[in-house]
């Protein structure tokens, strides 16, 4: 499929800028050692994430995506029975529970956001993990310093809490903390990102988490001995030198102007749009939602529909967003 044919494709979060031509050409390289395997413990991306963050390398893991890397710190995590999380947030968060073979507690939400209040009243000593998505999939709601702070007061210092940043990039509200910074200060804090999202790598798979050091260990030795390839290591690495993550902000921060613009023009036509610090806004259509994601699929737009509760669109090309403008402005409402 060409880059072209995926341009009206605004279901999956992904960036519409086609991958840098310096991250081309560190996979092109890398071409030339296909017979080779990769690294096991992706030690240049592990001390390179290191220096980046100013983090132990041993509190570094790296692994296949983010949801891939997950999935071994929830079985890494176990033997609790029950993951806990908000109800409408990353939809991998109940498979990957089950995977583990642990029971999701879904929490509800208050309104677009988590409510930290009532998931911490859900961690008992059932609890084998929280996990928080901030900014949220697919609400695209944040939660602020002093919330995280005081939610993290109220988790029992041995039930690990992830936070799980994805979008973390496309954050401008100042009141956002880093998680890293959160790690620092409450050790159970483990810090998931990936280098799908602002980065565009998402064809190469590679996910990276700051843990303690102890979970670290734990997940290298369960039993899976390539968590990555090297082309994502490679191209990973090649992600974070200067001269990328500079172009990268700027990629990222005309992903915030287009997602201003686009919330702003659906407003305009009576749209109800959640506020977004993400790379995708959260139309919350109740029953309408499949109805409407049907319709744009058969305008050839395809939108990520979560039935009853809303559809979520990621921004796109500024030709993609215009395209599921007109889209919206021909529906009889
Ligand atoms: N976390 C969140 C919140 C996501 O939205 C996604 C992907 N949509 C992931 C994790 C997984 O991303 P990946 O496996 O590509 O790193």
């Amino acid at each position: 499929m060409s880059a072209a044919d995926r341009a009206d494709d605004l279901s999956m979060n992904e960036t519409p800028y086609p991958p840098l031509p310096v991250l081309r050409e560190v996979v092109q390289d890398g071409a030339a050692l296909l017979n080779r395997y990769p690294d096991r413990l992706s030690g240049a991306l592990t001390a390179g994430l290191a220096r980046h963050l100013d983090v132990d390398p041993g509190t570094i893991i790296v692994g296949p995506g983010s949801a891939g890397l997950l999935q071994l710190m929830v079985q890494a995590f176990g033997p609790k029975p029950e993951v806990v999380h908000a109800a409408l947030s990353f939809e991998g968060y109940p498979l990957i529970a089950r995977n583990a073979g642990a029971t999701s507690v879904a929490v509800p939400m208050d309104g677009h956001r988590h409510d930290l209040s009532a998931m911490a009243d859900a961690v008992t000593d059932r609890t084998r993990c929280v996990l928080v998505c901030n900014p949220n999939n697919p609400t695209g709601s944040v939660l602020h310093r002093d919330e995280l702070t005081a939610f993290l007061e109220r988790v029992p210092a041995d039930v690990p809490v992830v936070i799980d940043e994805a979008y973390r990039h496309f954050v401008t509200d100042r009141g956002v903390p880093d998680a890293v910074d959160l790690h620092r200060s409450h050790p159970n804090v483990c810090v998931l990102r990936t280098f799908s999202k602002a980065y565009g790598l998402a064809a190469l798979r590679v996910g990276y988490a700051v843990v303690p050091p102890g979970l670290a260990m734990a997940i290298r030795m369960m039993g899976i001995v390539f968590l990555t390839g090297s082309l994502g290591q490679a191209a990973a690495l090649r992600a974070l030198e200067p001269d990328v993550t500079a172009e990268l902000e700027r990629r990222c921060a005309a992903v915030v102007e287009a997602r201003t613009k686009l919330a702003a023009d659906l407003r305009g036509l009576g749209i109800t749009v959640a506020p977004s610090e993400t790379n995708f806004l959260w139309l919350p259509l109740g029953d309408k939602a499949a109805g409407f994601a049907e319709a744009a699929a058969r305008a050839g737009i395809l939108v990520a529909a979560m039935p009853d509760r809303g559809v979520r669109v990621t921004i796109g090309s500024d030709e993609a967003n215009a395209r599921f403008l007109d889209f919206v402005r021909s529906l009889d409402r």
